[in-house]
């Protein structure tokens, strides 16, 4: 069999953690499997060097985190074949041009577009475990790139599927997939199985235990997932197409506290000015999120948007600038301490009624509701962000997903 392994910072984050990966790895290699490891960088590494820059230049380009950044995972790789090495077992480490992965040049936020396998079979041919840094790519013009925060769950999917494998395992420092972040809501219970679509939603609502983009890509090219502990051997989640188990009503809740909340107000109530506004936001690369617009009152309307905090410079720099000329609008103002809340579940497709039971959850822990949105398989609200923990709690209790 050919395995991917992908083991995230904590499960790297110092010598025995390296050796501890290491050992499980070359129990599978002993077994006779072909296995391809791909690792984060140790502990809060990234957050580290993030750091660093900011304090040389807290406007550095994208180009150079992005190099600055990748020598993180560089550090892991290397360190995890002497490991092995030492163990007695072949093992080389390879960064994003040595495999040659190539992605999109948006610096940050690049997207994989093609990955070379010759080396990697290569490797792999001469009996080596081969251990490929998670998170990083080559743009066009030979750069590095880097693929979001989170971004070495994508680099294993990926991988995974350029090598037809067997299985793709991601090891983490939680058991596996669990109706919340277990650090949020402590009764938070582990689900043996969820769909690649309940996960998609649940890791994009702010589960970051995968990366949004992995189980994108997981479920395109069929790549089923194994999340589990790399620090014990429980079995973990399997993240697949269809869920044997009985559609559960809400299979998890899910919170984003990285927000904020756009008024538009006093905007003309004619055709057009949603597009208009929605389109000068477009153009500066502003994603929008949940949108809400008011009835008409005294001839005007107001729009209200989310965006993600990174974005809200350049989100009010666009709408100040043309607040005055083609929007026509009498006021922006930005609410920054909101979260998002979430209920995710495959069963609320055929069952009314799961949007009343979260209100009702929330209205009973005193919890206003700013904004809501929703799609077929789940329900989100905008709140206040010291609500979060709360809110969390009481829709997680009233779903009964407690263990
Ligand atoms: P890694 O470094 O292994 O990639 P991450 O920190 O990216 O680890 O992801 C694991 C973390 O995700 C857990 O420690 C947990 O706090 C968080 N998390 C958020 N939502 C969930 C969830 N629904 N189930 C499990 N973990 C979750
Ligand atoms: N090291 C990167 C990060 O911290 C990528 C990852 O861990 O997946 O975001
Ligand atoms: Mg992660």
């Amino acid at each position: 069999m050919l395995i991917v392994k992908k083991f995230g910072g904590t499960s790297v984050a110092n010598k025995e953690r390296i050796f501890n990966v290491a050992k499980r790895c070359i129990e599978d290699y002993q077994k006779g499997h072909q296995i391809v490891v791909v690792l984060s960088a140790m502990g809060k590494q990234t957050d580290v060097l993030l750091q660093m820059a900011e304090d040389i230049n807290p406007k550095a380009s994208k180009r150079e985190l992005d190099m600055l950044l990748t020598t993180g995972e560089q550090t892991s790789v290397a360190l995890m074949a002497m490991a092995m090495d030492s163990l007695g077992v072949p093992a080389v480490s390879l960064n994003a041009f040595q495999v040659a992965m190539h992605t999109t040049a948006d610096y940050g936020n690049a997207r994989l577009k093609k990955i070379d396998v010759q080396r990697i079979r290569f490797e792999l041919g001469n009996r080596r475990i081969v251990v490929i840094t998670g998170f990083q790519g080559i743009s066009k013009f030979d750069d590095f790139t880097t693929l979001g925060r989170g971004g070495s769950d994508t680099t294993a999917v990926a991988l995974a599927a350029a090598l037809h494998a067997d299985a793709c395992e991601i090891y983490t420092d939680v058991d596996g997939v669990f109706t919340a972040d277990p650090r949020i809501v402590s009764t938070a219970r582990k689900l043996d199985e969820i769909t690649y679509d309940e996960m998609l939603e649940l890791a994009s609502l702010g589960a970051g235990v995968l990366h949004n983009r992995s189980v994108e890509m997981a479920k395109k090219y069929g790549v089923q997932l194994v999340v589990r502990s790399s620090l014990n051997t429980s079995e973990g989640t399997v993240v697949k197409e269809e869920s044997k188990m009985e559609k559960m009503l809400v299979s998890g809740v899910a919170t984003d506290k990285n927000v904020v909340q756009f008024a538009v107000e006093g905007l003309e109530n004619k055709p057009g000015v949603a597009f208009k506004l929605f389109q000068h936001l477009a153009n500066h690369m502003v994603n929008v999120d949940m949108i809400l617009q008011s009835v008409e009152h005294g001839g005007t309307q107001d729009i209200s948007f989310t965006v993600t905090e990174d974005m809200e410079e350049v989100a009010m720099e666009t709408l100040e600038r043309h607040s005055q000329t083609s929007l026509k609008c009498e006021k922006v103002t930005v609410t920054k301490d909101v979260a998002k809340v979430s209920v995710v579940g495959a069963g609320m497709m055929s069952n009314p009624g799961v949007a009343a039971k979260m209100f009702e959850a929330l209205y009973d822990a005193g919890i206003n509701i700013r904004q809501i949105s929703t799609s077929e398989i789940r329900v989100t609200v905008l709140i206040d962000e010291k609500f979060t923990e709360d809110a969390a709690q009481a829709v997680h209790e009233a779903f009964s997903l407690a263990k």
